[in-house]
């Protein structure tokens, strides 16, 4: 068996990537021989070469084959030979080679603190977004004391934090998304106000975000991770006894601590989280649900889980002008 290697290294190593497989749509493809959540796999059709950044992984198209099909350098020619060239008779033939088949990393979200504190660390608040929270009736010191941010041009940022943390690490904080068609991006694209979460030992553990421009979807999440109870870290200052008020969203939470309560924010009934409930038994509990039925199913739900431990707790209705805490404070701040 003798092959011309010249003429099949002359072979587009594109159009061997996609014979053998390889979705090749944008300049960098997922490696094939790593596992890797972003793409590092570089084609070079000018070199015939290919090499991966991840793995430090790279060859010409005879290399490729046998990389990806996992066979020895002869039946790799031989394959590309008879793939491409029409082959000859009297070379064996080499039908289908066993290709790996590619496992799809599934990718695990967890929240890291680190991440969340330097991107509140590196974000100001802009004058727009202080105007913004004025209107709904926030003084600077609240906004200061609960470290708010904003970002008016959030994939401009975006690029300080792939410089400075890569994209592996955003998309398993829930703070990037992967999309087939534009590649890593943001997960926030027009101006945001940042709202972070900071837990009991005082580290950032959530950032939900807020669009200015009240298109829907109002709130964004970061993607993949429960949302945890916002202001938790008022709990440092409480003693036995003290009324805990608690919110439906952010806020209210915020109208309530600058009204000077304490107050925890649960994101929607579904996201309370049981195992809290601990944490708050030497607290006297008042929830001040909306004034609507997704409000009153609010209550119940908190109340059935509170009730299972034995601990009752109150609501407080608002006034019957009021929808919710935040009307009630801009209404009194106007006064
Ligand atoms: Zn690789």
């Amino acid at each position: 068996m003798k092959f011309d290697l010249n003429r099949l290294r002359e072979l587009s190593i594109t159009e061997v990537a996609i014979k053998l497989g390889i979705e090749v749509k944008r300049k960098k493809v997922l490696c094939f021989m790593h596992e890797e959540n972003t793409p590092s796999l570089e084609f070079d059709e000018k070199k015939g070469m290919f090499f991966c950044h991840g793995c430090n992984q790279g060859g010409d198209v005879i290399t490729l084959v046998e990389k990806y099909s996992g066979s020895n350098f002869l039946s790799s020619c031989s394959w590309l030979e008879n793939a491409f060239l029409g082959g000859t008779a009297n070379i064996q033939q080499f039908s289908s080679p066993s290709l790996k088949k590619r496992v799809i990393p599934k990718i695990e979200i967890h929240a890291n603190s680190e991440i969340y504190e330097w991107l509140i660390s590196h974000a100001t608040i802009s004058k727009s977004g202080i105007d913004y929270l004025k209107n709904r009736g926030f003084k600077e010191s609240i906004i200061e004391q609960m470290q708010i941010r904003d970002l008016q041009h959030p994939s401009i940022f975006f690029e300080d934090l792939r410089k400075k943390w890569g994209d592996d690490q955003l998309l398993n904080c829930g703070l990037a998304k992967n999309h087939d068609k534009y590649g890593i991006t943001s997960i926030w694209w027009d101006p945001v106000i940042l709202f972070p979460f900071i837990d009991p030992v005082s580290r950032v553990n959530y950032i939900q975000a807020r669009r200015i421009n009240n298109k829907e979807p109002k709130y964004l999440n970061l993607i993949g991770l429960i949302k945890p109870t916002y202001n938790l870290s008022c709990l440092q200052q409480m003693k036995l006894g003290d009324h805990l008020f608690i919110c439906e969203g952010i806020p209210d939470t915020l109208s309530m601590i600058q009204l000077g309560y304490y107050c925890i924010g649960v994101l929607g009934a579904s996201s309370f989280d049981k195992s809290l409930i601990p944490a708050l038994m030497d607290f006297e509990i008042i929830v001040i649900p909306d004034r609507d039925d997704a409000g009153e199913r609010f209550f119940q739900k908190l109340r059935s889980e509170f009730n299972s431990v034995g601990k009752s707790i109150a609501k407080r209705q608002l006034p019957n002008n009021f929808k919710d805490v935040n009307e009630y404070l801009r209404s009194n701040s106007r006064n």
